[in-house]
């Protein structure tokens, strides 16, 4: 991808400087805004693959936290991938189900599929929460085996400068499966204090208490980890299906996306609106949007039931 960039924002450079024309031309301007104007599409047009993450975790009732603190709506937020660096080594996380038990070949050699799982998870929450217009970014410390936990390349490294500066950081996990496994839940930053944001994953996820093994290193660091479900069943089946694999990943990473979002009170980005009321519209080919039917329903008999796209718990509750 990278290489295309630097072309275009020569263009754009150089361009003003050879053409007499001011500097915001909306010429000019145009091919930039065509990357950059996808947050502004409506949010979740992409394929989904409904998932069952199965058990909330059984820790849940031990709640011992409560999610206070309130970012700013623009808080810098980190996205990390689980044992992202400590693979052929001690915890490394999860081989899952289907390695372990049925003995398929792992997704990735020389990489648990957790950690396979949790890079591709952590990477699309944050594309989509791009979208939706988070300020979120995927940290990936590339080297996968880093032994020193204060390398500042690992993880808790960069998560811990990430919080230390004001932001938040998430790391993803999926759970060991079978009775090793607790189920989905979040595992609240400490470091930090907790957040809204930790609270709503808890009100989505379910939740471990802070302390939980005598409070892990990404919590203490100030980081939140999430454990978005055992690596088995419809989670891993549908992971690991080529067919199903997009929209898993999409569904999953919208969960996550939605959650957070809603807590820091981001509103999802508004539709286009079409040409008529935007400066430069002789350059817009005439919108095709076919005039709406006019139909008289009456009021009384659609009360209650015009909004499925916040229930949220439709999709859990599983
Ligand atoms: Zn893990």
């Amino acid at each position: 991808m990278p290489p295309r960039l630097p072309l275009a924002l020569a263009l754009a450079l150089v361009l003003p400087l050879i053409s007499p024309l001011p500097l915001v031309h909306p010429l000019l301007e145009q091919p930039l805004l065509a990357q950059d104007a996808l947050p502004r599409k409506p949010y979740g047009q992409f394929p989904k693959v409904k998932v069952d993450t199965g058990e909330r975790s059984r820790l849940t009732v031990k709640k011992n936290w409560l999610g206070k603190r309130r970012p700013s709506p623009t808080v810098p937020i980190l996205v990390l991938a689980g044992h992202a660096d400590s693979q052929k080594m001690s915890g490394s996380g999860t081989n899952g189900h289907a390695v372990a038990v049925r003995g398929a070949p792992p997704m990735q050699p020389g990489m648990t599929d957790e950690a396979f799982w949790n890079l591709l998870t952590a990477r699309r929450i944050a594309k989509l929460g791009k979208l939706w217009g988070l300020n979120i970014r995927f940290y990936d410390p590339g080297v996968r085996t880093i032994y020193n936990a204060d390398d500042p390349r690992t993880n808790w490294s960069q998560g811990k400068r990430h919080v230390q500066n004001g932001g938040y950081a998430l790391e993803i996990h999926y759970d060991a499966y079978g009775r090793d496994g607790y189920g989905s839940g979040v595992i609240p930053r400490v470091y930090g204090g907790q957040t809204v944001i930790d609270e709503a994953l808890h009100q989505k996820f379910g939740c471990f208490p802070w302390d939980f093994r005598g409070v892990l290193g990404a919590p203490k660091r100030g980081i939140t980890m999430l454990e978005l479900g055992k690596l088995e069943g419809d989670v891993e089946n549908k992971l690991r299906n080529p067919a199903t694999r997009e929209g898993a990943l999409n569904y999953l990473a919208d969960q996550v996306v939605t959650t957070i979002a809603k807590a820091l009170g981001v509103p999802p980005p508004l539709p286009e609106i079409p040409a008529t009321t935007v400066a430069g519209q002789e350059q817009a080919p005439p919108p095709q949007i076919p005039s709406p039917p006019v139909i008289n329903i009456p009021v009384s008999s659609t009360d209650g039931q015009g909004s499925t796209q916040g229930a949220a718990g439709a999709a859990t509750g599983l």
